[in-house]
């Protein structure tokens, strides 16, 4: 189990400069989870590393999950499962993927590594995707495929939320505030149960939903958190121009890249409050880079039917 042995510590805090930063004079750490491992990056191998210890020590030989055909937690799940000698299968959302499937993995990056990495796909319609988790689902799944461990879609369960608390560590206790981008909540909810209580957690929804705030309730009690639902640029994988120009430009200044469905739009929103003089004098700021690097391919070949401006790699 060397990937996740329990050497993974926090990762490395780099720390960013900046007029807008200097304006504010306010200071600004970005913690490095993306460069935690190649194929299984950032916050998802949090979620899944005590999934999988778990699913290795329960005797499971394989593993069922979901995901869109874009999913860093597909593409995690199977890179993770490839490592560990466990079998992977992902319910993936979109039958019309499965018709030809050669084409569709020429076509999709995504798909394509975690295929290579020996995920075996069963692709299924926006309705049946709906019914996922139905015991009804789950019992022909499992007369499919014999007895699996489910890790659900986006990879949030309890012990997803414990590998995410691990994301904190003694040495960042001297933020005040912690910044994250929020998907189904469950990185965030693992961050606010480890930070202290005089930090502030802000959670940066990447879709539009009033759910989140209920999701992250049902994992923390705790209550120095808040959603800043000003970001999500439109929906889940929605891109502008200016969103395009904003990683294009911090990745040529800062040498480190960011994703435009989550971490992309999660700096964005910090610098833009950082502007607005959210943030008082001093205020020590850590952004949370969640990783998701390996969906840029994939969403500039939607920027390229598009014809806007590609995302520099
Ligand atoms: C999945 C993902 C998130 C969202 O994590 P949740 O735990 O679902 O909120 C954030 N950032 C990146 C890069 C991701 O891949």
């Amino acid at each position: 189990m060397h990937i996740f042995s329990s050497e993974t510590g926090p990762s490395e805090n780099q720390s960013i400069t900046h007029p807008v930063l200097d304006a504010a004079e306010v200071f600004l750490d970005i913690k490095r989870e993306d460069l935690l491992h190649n194929e299984v990056s950032g916050n998802k191998f949090r979620k899944l590393k005590y999934n999988l210890i778990e699913a290795k020590k329960l005797g499971y030989t394989s593993v069922v999950t979901f995901g869109g055909a874009y999913s860093n937690h597909i593409a995690a799940t199977a890179a993770a499962g490839k490592i560990l000698g466990l079998n992977t299968i992902g319910i993936i959302r979109g039958e019309e993927l499965g018709i030809d499937l050669n084409k569709t993995l020429l076509e999709n990056d995504t798909l394509r590594f975690a295929s290579a990495a020996g995920m075996h796909f069963q692709f299924v319609s926006r309705e049946g995707y709906r019914n996922k988790a139905s015991s009804e689902f789950l019992d022909q799944l499992k007369e499919e495929f014999g007895s699996f461990y489910l890790i659900p879609e986006g990879g949030t369960n309890d012990l997803a939320i414990k590998g995410c608390e691990e994301i904190l560590g003694s040495e960042d206790a001297t933020y005040d505030i912690i910044c994250c981008a929020v998907g189904t909540g469950g990185t965030v909810s693992g961050i606010i149960n480890s930070s202290k209580d005089h930090q502030k957690i802000l959670g940066f929804p990447a879709l539009k939903g009033d759910f989140l705030a209920e999701e992250i309730k049902k994992y923390t009690s705790r209550t120095n958190w808040e959603l800043v639902i000003d970001y999500h640029f439109g929906g889940y994988g929605k891109v502008n121009q200016e969103l395009v120009e904003f990683i294009n430009v911090f990745k040529d200044q800062q040498h480190i890249p960011l994703d435009p469905v989550y971490t992309g739009k999660m700096l964005f929103g910090v610098f833009d409050m950082v502007k607005k003089g959210v943030f008082p004098k001093n205020t020590r700021i850590l952004a949370v880079h969640t990783g998701g690097l390996q969906g840029i391919a994939g969403m500039n070949k939607k920027l390229m039917k598009k014809k806007l401006p590609l995302i520099t790699i």
